[in-house]
């Protein structure tokens, strides 16, 4: 794994130490986790909250120092288990969410960093804010909601070349002085590096297949 990101690291000219593997654990089950954990996997994504709540508590006491990253989408009946139990949220996607993100933030103390989910692919059936209506988005939860925002996701549609939708992600970024980008899986991570990730989030390469149902 590491090796492959040092490869596309090079060849992009970059530091690998500006890219940072998140280890996509859903469906998978702390016999499957601890592993990887005892080989030094510290940064992990999940994409349910109840299931990650579940899952990780006994797991973060035994590695304290363990991040965890929501990458799914969030219910806004969520939101508050979501900003106690993640470090990281990959999917803040609409002015609902956002609103109740930042009153949650300020009451909670608990600052998760944050990331807007961009659907770059114009899916109806996948969650992020429209391309078209990222730079609005992103302003009204700075301006309106207090948040601060880390940077931009995308999940490209499966049936597309990636690198399109990762060159978009990152112009929007640029745009809106957005230096994190997290982008790019199993399938595309390399590309994902070469056009500027900083965050790819890889859970079959590491774990394996699925057996769940659940993405
Ligand atoms: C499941 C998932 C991944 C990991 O996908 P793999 O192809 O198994 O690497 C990455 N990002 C999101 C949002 C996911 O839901």
């Amino acid at each position: 794994m590491q090796a492959r990101i040092d490869g596309a690291c090079a060849r992009a000219g970059r530091n690998p130490e500006s890219v940072s593997l998140i280890a996509v654990s859903k469906t998978h089950g702390a016999d499957r986790i601890e592993p990887a954990l005892e080989v030094g996997l510290r940064v992990f994504g999940e994409n349910r909250v109840q299931e990650a709540l579940k899952k990780w508590p006994p797991l973060r006491a035994a590695w304290p120092d363990t991040e965890l990253h929501l990458i799914g989408p969030l219910q806004t009946n969520k939101a508050k288990e979501a900003v106690e139990g993640f470090d990281v949220i990959h999917s803040v996607d609409r002015p609902k969410l956002a609103r109740l993100l930042g009153k949650i933030i300020e009451e909670s103390g608990k600052r998760p960093a944050l990331f807007v989910q961009v659907n770059t692919g114009e899916e109806e059936q996948k969650a992020g804010v429209l391309p078209a209506a990222a730079d609005d988005f992103i302003r009204q939860c700075r301006d309106e909601f207090g948040l601060s925002i880390s940077g931009l996701m995308c999940i490209p549609p499966s049936y597309e070349e990636p690198s399109l939708h990762f060159a978009l992600l990152a112009k929007i970024a640029a745009r809106n002085q957005l230096e994190k980008l997290s982008m790019g899986m199993t399938a595309d991570f390399e590309t994902a590096i070469e056009l500027g990730a900083t965050h790819i989030r890889v859970g079959t390469f590491i774990f394996g297949e699925r057996q769940s149902t659940n993405q």
